[in-house]
């Protein structure tokens, strides 16, 4: 199936982010490096976190010097409180304070329900849930001793509200951070802090290559989406764009299904 790409970076340039810095994990590929593009097109210098430093952070970080902006990679697993300090630590120390965090990182495994051991439901849900707590909480301390507002985006899923087989560990994980959104929001949002969720649903990434080279699934997928065809990151990232600036200043605490519409369906 051959679909047709809606939403290029080229298409306007609002610069709604100028002189703010971004921090966004998982961002060497798919959806983070599409939020990490866009945050850069609109103006943002960008703190580029995953796993690894490798060529795919250095091809992102390079796009975004390519823009006139700043870009360091700080490698590191989000999962673990020691990574996520250190990668704050690094960002603050060499790009300054920074005003954005987008909590992209995730995995997604399908095991059936009888057959999850804890092993497998713990690695989803700390690496989902947990670490878009303790990366929240490192950027809201850090704001709150210093004074300055913020925005945190978190990523979520379309499985917080459609059910798909062999994920009773992926969907409550995202789930959860509808949950976890609110809870955050309301304690900071008298700091100035806005915390808001995005639930993307099929999106074009490495993630879900094995769905888009499905021809017995991937067109029974896309009839239930009302649009008829799968997003691009960059779709996502014009709307945590868009979240993460002052033209939503008075947005916090909810959670967007950016679609396609899908669960509208
Ligand atoms: P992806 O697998 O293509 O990219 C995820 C990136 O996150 C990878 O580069 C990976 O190395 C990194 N990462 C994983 N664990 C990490 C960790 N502990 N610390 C730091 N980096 C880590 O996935 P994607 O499709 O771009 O998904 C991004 C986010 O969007 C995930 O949270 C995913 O659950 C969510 N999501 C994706 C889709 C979709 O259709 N692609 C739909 C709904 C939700």
């Amino acid at each position: 199936m051959k679909f047709s790409q809606e939403r290029q970076l080229d298409k306007g340039q609002n610069m709604r982010l100028k002189g703010k810095i971004a921090i966004v994990t998982g961002a060497g590929q798919g959806i983070g490096r599409g939020i990490a593009e866009v945050f850069a097109h609109e103006g943002a210098d960008v703190v580029i976190n995953d796993l690894t430093a490798d060529s795919r952070t250095d091809e992102v970080a390079n796009n975004i010097r390519n823009k006139g902006r700043r870009a360091i990679v700080v490698p590191g697993d989000v999962s673990r409180r020691s990574d996520v300090e250190r990668v704050f630590d690094t960002a603050w120390a060499e790009l300054g304070p920074v005003d954005v965090l987008a909590n992209n990182a995730g995995i997604e495994t399908i095991i059936p329900f009888t057959e999850l051991t804890d092993e497998q439901w713990e690695a989803v849900t700390t690496t989902n849930l947990k670490s878009e707590w303790m990366c929240s909480q490192a950027f809201c301390r850090r704001l709150i001793a210093e004074g300055r507002k913020g925005s945190i985006i978190n990523i979520g899923s379309i499985q917080a509200a459609r059910v798909l087989p062999g994920r009773t560990h992926y969907a409550p994980s995202k789930l959860a951070i509808e949950a976890l959104t609110r809870n955050i929001s309301a304690e900071v949002g008298a700091n100035g802090i806005r915390v808001n969720c995005i639930h993307p649903g099929l999106i074009d990434t490495p993630m879900i290559q094995w769905v888009l080279n499905r021809p017995d699934i991937l067109p029974q997928v896309v009839t239930q989406i009302s649009l008829g065809r799968p997003g691009l990151p960059a779709e996502i990232g014009s709307v945590a764009a868009f979240l993460a600036s002052d033209e939503a200043s008075y947005v916090t605490g909810q959670s967007l299904y950016v679609d396609g519409g899908w669960v509208g369906k």
